[in-house]
């Protein structure tokens, strides 16, 4: 897997460090430099907090050219969609599973502007296509370091690497056993002459629908249907006794 994070003239040094920080956090490593103002520098180094390893290992080169050659995809960053251009756009989130599948086949870029102007027409010629990250149309520049860690956020969700969802233990009742349940509720309605107002059996549905909502396993069924058992069980036996 190689992802490439490529910052084009990036003015303050924090930023860098921020870069690089928000890059490792989520799992990657390579970052370019492109004819940065000040680099190495005390302020990037102080921003890139534990991740200075990136920081050392990062690249610096003359220009864009030079950072995405062989690269098998090149997507700009902008903090303006430019409408009617001929520049495809996507979300982060849109874009997360191409740049992973390029980068699983070779290596995936995703460059960013510098600050004050961000990334020239030339240098969007070179791109792919483009990633805005939606924001308040009023106010939609972030600053750079935030904009990496959203991409890079963005692409770790998407990727095999993202916390695994918990495996379920025990299976999700089939529907069945739902209208199984449901009936039995009915039954203990019934015997309890438990009613709303309007009587009938609107009650019972919207028990079906919290039911529904539940996403009850197998045992939480069981467990239901033994609680509605016992009741029935507990009033014949009364019954038996009056
Ligand atoms: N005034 C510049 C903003 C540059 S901000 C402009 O209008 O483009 C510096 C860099 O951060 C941008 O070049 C881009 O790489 C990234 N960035 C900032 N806001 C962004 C957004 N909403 N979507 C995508 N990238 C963004």
């Amino acid at each position: 897997m190689s992802i490439r994070f490529i910052l084009v003239a990036p003015s303050h040094p924090g930023n860098v460090g921020a870069a690089a920080r928000a890059i490792k956090t989520m799992g990657f490593e390579e970052l370019w430099l492109v004819a940065p103002e000040r680099f190495p520098h005390a302020e990037a180094t102080a921003l890139a907090a534990g991740a200075d390893d990136v920081l050392d290992r990062a690249r610096v080169v003359a220009t864009l050219a030079e950072a995405v050659a062989g690269c098998n995809l090149v997507c700009g960053t902008s903090a303006r969609l430019r409408t009617g251009s001929y520049w495809p756009g996507f979300t982060p989130r849109e874009a997360a599973p191409k740049v992973l599948e390029a980068g699983a086949e070779g290596v995936a870029a995703i460059v960013f502007g510098t600050e004050r102007t961000g990334l020239t027409n030339t240098e969007f010629e070179r791109c792919n296509f483009l990633i805005h990250i939606p924001a308040n149309p009023a106010y939609e520049s972030l600053n750079l370091g935030q904009a990496v860690q959203i991409l890079a956020y963005e692409l770790r969700c998407a990727s095999d690497a993202a916390v695994p969802r918990p495996r379920r233990l025990v299976p999700l009742a089939p529907v069945e056993e739902l209208d199984r349940l449901n009936a039995h509720l009915g039954e203990v309605l019934a015997a309890v002459e438990f009613t709303d107002r309007a009587g009938g059996p609107h009650l019972l549905k919207r028990f079906a629908r919290i039911f529904g909502r539940a996403e009850l396993d197998q045992h939480e069924v069981n467990m239901l249907r033994g609680l509605l058992a016992a009741v029935l069980a507990r009033r014949r036996t009364r019954g038996d006794a009056t």
